[in-house]
């Protein structure tokens, strides 16, 4: 019996027979019996994958977003109408920020901000790390030190492209288990390598057991791909789910880099810890 389940319900794959997939990101994730989503993907494959992957969207207790993204915010409105009891919403306050790539808004909808004023939510607002619920933690805001992790892309705060977004609203979930930390990324815009050192530093140097989600590389050139991949291994992986916004050719690096690690992820794969 495993004491923690995690179960993708949107990524930009697809891993089991009766899930749909998207361009976005969630997780359901049960930690000691407490329902956590992280993030809840755009919204168009949330409950459908809930139904056909057997979860119980009406147990959350708790939903953290990795960032203000469309692509990680847009199913709010979903998770919180299904949500039968109160629910906190773990977010940085930068999330809440307009968001664009050029002239289209990429932020978060105008019915996801809606619904983070229902009557069953309690906000939590912090650039800080924390708990989320017992045994699952967010990491706050992620600093920043090896310029190597540089946004590949800039996003901007207004659609005349006048002010960049640093996405300083980027944070992952993390929790321990004997064998050792497990880590959730959202779109790691603020850098993987960047994440895993501030986890490792808030879990006073656990060795890293694994690492699932997107990790942003799509752009990346050579250079940084080895960079992050040499970085990697000094963090020695068990297991490494590369999804949603990696980018195929980053994929292909880390599978060809850590053969044994690699896991396939996409909606409807589960991992139990
Ligand atoms: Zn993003
Ligand atoms: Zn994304």
């Amino acid at each position: 019996m495993s004491n923690a389940r995690i179960t993708v319900l949107a990524d930009d794959t697809v891993s089991a027979r009766s899930a749909l997939g998207e361009h976005g990101l969630s997780y359901f994730i049960d930690v000691g019996g407490h329902r956590t989503l992280f993030d809840t993907g755009q919204g168009l494959v949330l409950a459908e994958n809930a139904r056909a992957l057997g979860v119980d969207l009406g147990a959350v207790e708790a939903i953290a977003l990795s960032h203000g993204h469309y692509d990680h915010t847009g199913g709010l409105p979903i998770a919180l109408a299904a949500a039968r009891g109160p629910v906190a919403i773990h977010l940085h306050p930068d999330a809440l920020q307009p968001k664009y790539n050029g002239t289209r808004a990429i932020g978060m909808p105008p019915a996801a901000r809606e619904a983070l004023a229902g009557p069953n939510v309690r906000l939590v607002e912090s650039r800080e790390p924390g708990v989320v619920v017992p045994g699952l933690f967010r990491t706050g805001e992620i600093p920043r030190p090896h310029p190597e992790e540089a946004l590949a892309e800039l996003f901007h705060l207004d659609p005349d492209g006048r002010a960049v977004d640093p996405l300083l609203d980027d944070q992952s979930l993390y929790f321990d288990t004997p064998e050792g930390v497990v880590v959730l990324l959202g779109c790691a815009h603020a850098g993987v390598i960047h994440i895993l050192e501030r986890v490792r530093a808030l879990t006073d140097g656990r060795p890293l057991r694994a690492v699932l989600g997107g990790m942003h590389l799509g752009r990346a050139n050579d250079a940084r791909l080895r960079w992050v991949i040499e970085r990697l291994r000094e963090f020695r992986p068990r297991l490494l789910a590369p999804m949603h916004c990696t980018g195929p050719r980053a994929a292909a690096a880390l599978w060809t880099a850590f053969p044994e690690a690699c896991r396939p992820g996409g909606a409807g794969a589960v991992f139990d810890f």
